[in-house]
């Protein structure tokens, strides 16, 4: 048995980096979190627990990015959005589709991992992103 990580967003990464994509859930009252804290926001019970999510979603509202900084200048444009988990919680990602016309709200994701270093060095985003399901 390993020991069990803390619930920072550093371990967040790590588990991306492992192509997991990971949430904390509360023991008490069950409620999801991404990106992960150590208190719960619904019932503040300090009692978490990581949880694997699956990797299906839908996207929920996204925004088409032109102007991008340097590390995802090579990607421009590209879209964003929130995507909902099957498991209720909401993530931020970068939504990648063959074509931007594409996008359709509701429209089902899939989650997938980046293993671009490039990306990966930027702090702001994280490894994971999410494309349409096969
Ligand atoms: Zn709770």
């Amino acid at each position: 048995m390993s020991a069990p990580r803390d619930p920072t967003i550093e371990e967040f990464y790590k588990y991306c980096s492992e192509k997991k994509l990971m949430g904390v859930r509360c023991v008490r009252c069950k409620h999801i979190m991404v990106p992960p804290r150590s208190i719960c926001n619904n019932c503040r019970s300090s009692r978490v627990e990581w949880t694997q999510l699956g990797s299906k979603g839908k996207l929920t509202t996204y925004t088409v990015v032109h102007m991008a900084p340097p590390q995802f200048k090579h990607m421009t444009p590209y879209a964003v959005g929130i995507v909902e988990m099957a498991e209720g919680v909401k993530l931020p990602s970068i939504i990648r589709v063959a074509r931007l016309e594409l996008l359709k709200i509701g429209m089902e994701l899939e989650a997938d991992f980046s293993t671009n270093p490039q990306e990966s060095a930027w702090p702001q985003w994280p490894r994971y992103f999410f494309k349409e399901t096969a």
